[in-house]
Parts: structure tokens; C-alpha cells; sequence
């Protein structure tokens, strides 16, 4: 049977893009690669919405380049403040102190997210380096207002690293605009791409911190200094070797990218901020809470819903057997209590109306008839129709 995957990552791709995959392997040296990598590396560039930006695109997953991020640009004893949203800001603080940084958070509660102010308050204290924040958290489903927190890191000449993974080509996002040095994503969610690679935009700015730093940068794979050369290489049209390239994810990476940039940057992050309201017409509808606090820091990415009273993670095996793959909860402190639904990259009008219809079915096959059938679809069509 087919299910519709609706987990937040990795994600369902696009037709042509698994025809990228199924090519015969090209490789790393052949004419056509070069032309082909040289043009995944400036459409990176273009859906960043980042000019000004150096593209990385390295083999490996997005854990890898959260730490491309922090290896080149942390020595050790520099400090650094994460605003937390979540498990993968928790993940950031990491690798930050695994490089020799010195950490301070600023939380919110789960759910939540720090604001400006708080923020402000801290890095007005003085010494930080650098700020990290997580665009979309996928723990908790969290917006985090980056561009407000970008704001107050340039006015504190404060490097910033932001963390796309679950955000990237989904939710509304200006690198050069709003002054983020690194952007960094992975190629499994709203990129549209299988997952294994690591993807990063970075400013002139932080690509100058990295040339002052004085400790060597303590990962050879992760060192700038191996895959810039290889990056201008390719973008100049020439082959280079640092490590093998996954030639043919990144064929695949310059379907998708394509793909995104032909559909519209603002009409991408429209798309899901629609689908993102239909949503969350039906969670309202069937009485599901959101672990978000408020409207204004809920992704447009994904969902995370509380199980209702009576009902538990069973729920999640139980809209499987309806035909859509939803996840668990992540967040170590509440993950027993609530799921998750992503809905990023092709995400349709369609996939919105079966997997609400799916998650009713799954309730009421679980003997929670808070609603009548239809309700939450319902929700869904009105908002869509609106
Ligand atoms: N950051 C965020 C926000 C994520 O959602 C994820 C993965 N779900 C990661 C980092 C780590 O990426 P990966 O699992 O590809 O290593």
C-alpha cells in the first residue's frame, strides 16, 4: 500500500528530481557535472536570497552542517549564546562546547520562543562571538522571530548562525537582507531532496572571522579551507578534489533548487503559510492543541499537536493504517505527549485534506468522538476556499 509521508523530514520529492537519482553516476570530473554543480551552487545562493553568500554544498547530513558552521567559526574559550527553542538548539549548544565554546541559553519555555528583548539583555552584557538560533525547531514546532533576533546580533556585532534545517525554502527567510552570516540547511525537507547533504550560505563577513581565527579548525572535513577552493572551483566552471562529491544527490539538488526558484521564493513561503493556516483550521476544529503557545511563533513547516485526553502515541500507528506517515513527539520533556505532522516542500491542498481526514479516521477508530466525522476537513476545505 502507498502512504503519503507527512513526518517532518525526510520528506516527499518531486518526480523529476528522483529521476536526477536514477541516471546513470557521473563522475566528479565530467563536463556536465562541473556545469551542473556550478549551477546548484549559485541557485543555493538565490533561494538563501543571500548575493552576497559563499554556497557550501558538502556531503552528509544536516547534523554535519550545523557543525561546518561551528568548527570554522568558534575557538576555543569564545562565547557563544543560543537562543533555544528546543532539542536542536540543545544539539547546537553541542557542538559548539564540543569546539570549545563557552555557552549561555536563552530559553522559553517549551513551546515558546526567546524573544528580541530577552536577547538583547544578554548580549548587551558583552564578549559573545557569536548567536545561534534555530529558524523552525523541529522538536517543538517553534518559529523562531529570527529577523528581530538577527537585528540585535548585527547591532552587537554579533556573528549570527541560523539553523534552516527545518526551514529553509519553506518559511520566509532574507539572508542578506536581514544580516544572517550563516544559513544552514539540509537537503531532506523543504529543499526537496533525499537526504545527504549538508548545505550552507556564508556571508563575506563570517567568511573574514574565519580567515582571522588564530586556533586551526579542529575537523579536517569540516575545515572551510578544504571545500572553499573546491566550491570556487566548480562555480568557475572548473573540476577540483577536496573529498568525492555525491555527484549524483547533487544532480538532484540542482533539479530541486530549480524547481523552488521557478516556483517563487515569496510564493513558496506563501504556499506554506497557507497550507500551515488550513492545518491549523483543522487541529482548531477537532479541539487539538498546539505545542506552540502562540500563532506567531507556530511553524509553517510542520505541526506539533498534543494527543487529545484519552488518546496516546498509538495515535501515530493508527493514522498509518489510514494511509499518512505522521511522527512522534522529539522534545525530551514532553515527547510521550504529542505528534507531529510535517508539511513542507510539494505540500498540496490534497495532502492537507487526506491527512486530516486521516488523523479523524485514526481517532475515531480509537474511540475518541470528540468531533463529528468530517470536522476537521471541513476546517481544512474552508480555509482553503477562503
Ligand atoms: N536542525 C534541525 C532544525 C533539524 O530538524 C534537524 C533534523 N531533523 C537537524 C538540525 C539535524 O539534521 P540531520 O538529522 O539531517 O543531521
Amino acid at each position: 500500500m502507498r502512504d503519503l509521508l507527512m513526518i517532518p523530514g525526510p520528506v516527499d520529492v518531486d518526480a523529476e528530481v528522483l529521476q536526477a537519482l536514477s541516471a546513470p553516476v557521473l563522475g566528479h570530473l565530467d563536463a556536465g557535472f562541473i556545469a551542473t554543480f556550478g549551477r546548484a551552487l549559485k541557485r543555493l545562493r538565490e533561494v538563501s536570497l543571500a548575493p552576497s553568500a559563499q554556497p557550501f554544498v558538502v556531503s552528509g547530513s544536516g547534523t554535519l552542517a550545523m557543525e561546518l558552521a561551528v568548527a570554522n567559526l568558534v575557538e576555543p574559550g569564545d562565547r557563544a549564546l543560543v537562543v533555544n527553542t528546543g532539542y536542536f538548539s540543545d544539539r547546537m549548544a553541542h557542538i559548539l562546547e564540543r569546539h570549545g565554546a563557552q555557552v549561555t541559553h536563552v530559553r522559553a519555555p517549551p513551546g515558546g520562543a526567546p524573544d528580541a528583548a530577552q536577547v538583547e539583555a544578554e548580549l548587551r552584557k558583552g564578549g559573545f562571538k557569536l548567536m545561534t538560533v534555530t529558524h523552525v525547531d523541529t522538536s517543538t514546532a517553534v518559529l523562531a522571530p529570527v529577523e528581530e533576533l538577527l537585528k540585535v546580533a548585527r547591532h552587537h556585532g554579533v556573528l549570527s548562525v541560523v539553523d534552516g534545517v527545518c526551514a529553509t525554502a519553506g518559511e520566509s527567510f532574507q539572508q542578506d537582507a536581514w544580516g544572517a552570516d550563516v544559513y544552514l540547511t539540509a537537503s531532506q525537507k523543504a529543499v526537496g531532496v533525499p537526504p545527504g547533504l549538508a548545505l550552507l550560505t556564508v556571508s563575506p563577513r563570517a567568511l573574514d572571522a574565519w580567515r582571522k581565527r588564530k586556533a586551526p579548525v579542529a575537523s579536517v572535513y569540516a575545515d572551510w579551507a578544504e571545500w572553499l577552493p573546491v566550491m570556487e572551483a566548480y562555480e568557475a566552471g572548473k573540476p577540483s578534489y577536496f573529498a568525492t562529491p555525491p555527484t549524483s544527490l547533487v544532480c538532484a539538488l540542482d533539479v530541486s533548487l530549480g524547481h523552488i526558484l521557478a516556483e517563487g521564493m515569496e510564493a513558496r513561503f506563501e504556499r506554506h503559510r497557507r497550507m500551515a493556516r488550513a492545518f491549523r483550521a483543522a487541529w482548531s476544529a477537532l479541539g487539538l492543541r498546539l505545542l506552540p503557545t502562540s500563532d506567531a511563533v507556530a511553524a509553517n513547516t510542520l505541526s506539533a499537536l498534543y494527543y487529545p485526553e484519552g488518546v496516546d502515541a498509538s495515535l501515530v500507528g493508527r493514522v498509518k493504517a489510514q494511509g499518512v506517515a505522521i511522527a512522534g513527539g522529539l522534545h525530551p520533556e514532553l515527547k510521550t505527549r504529542y505528534f507531529r505532522v510535517g508539511h513542507m516542500n510539494r505540500v498540496t491542498a490534497a495532502d492537507v485534506l487526506s491527512t486530516v481526514g486521516a488523523i479523524e479516521r485514526a481517532l475515531h477508530a480509537g474511540g475518541h468522538r470528540a468531533s463529528a466525522a468530517g470536522t476537521g476537513v471541513a476546517a481544512a476545505q474552508a480555509s482553503l476556499s477562503a
